[in-house]
């Protein structure tokens, strides 16, 4: 993808603030961080989502984010957490490279990741285990 900016981070073509890096992986800082130590973990090779993510990528790119997980928290002196990668724009994505959000949160910190929980009704729930 000569076009896509995570393409070309992913590869050094652009520099950035590089936290870990292998021959499948970068890991860098968010240049527009949720909090204090949000970084991305972006494969080298182009895949737009999770559905056109490799099996094999997917399994390591998890491996990956629990190490990150666990030497950030260590380093950060963190509280908390959050693992999260959006899929498509109506999930909130706006750069189209699969990518992973290791976001570390202290108490109180103010980082809105949240939603109003609804109900799961009957109808719903039977609809839904229907079609799966
Ligand atoms: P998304 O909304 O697609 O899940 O997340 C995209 C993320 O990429 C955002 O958190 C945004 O701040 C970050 N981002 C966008 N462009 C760049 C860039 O050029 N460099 C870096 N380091 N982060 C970027
Ligand atoms: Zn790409």
């Amino acid at each position: 993808m000569s076009d896509c900016i995570f393409c070309k981070i992913a590869n050094g073509e652009i520099p950035s603030a590089t936290l870990y890096e292998d021959e499948e992986f970068r890991v860098l800082l968010d240049l527009g961080p949720a909090s204090k130590g949000h970084a991305l973990i972006l494969p080298k090779t182009h895949a737009a989502n999770i559905y056109e993510l490799p099996d094999e990528t997917a399994g390591k790119a998890m491996i990956l984010a629990k190490k990150m997980a666990a030497k950030m928290t260590d380093a950060l002196k963190c509280d908390g957490f959050n693992i999260l990668q959006n899929n498509g724009e109506a999930a909130g994505q706006t750069v189209f490279h699969f990518h992973m959000h290791l976001i570390p949160r202290y108490a109180n910190d103010g980082v809105g990741i949240s939603w109003e929980p609804g109900t799961l009704t009957e109808e719903v729930k039977k609809e839904i285990l229907e079609k799966m």
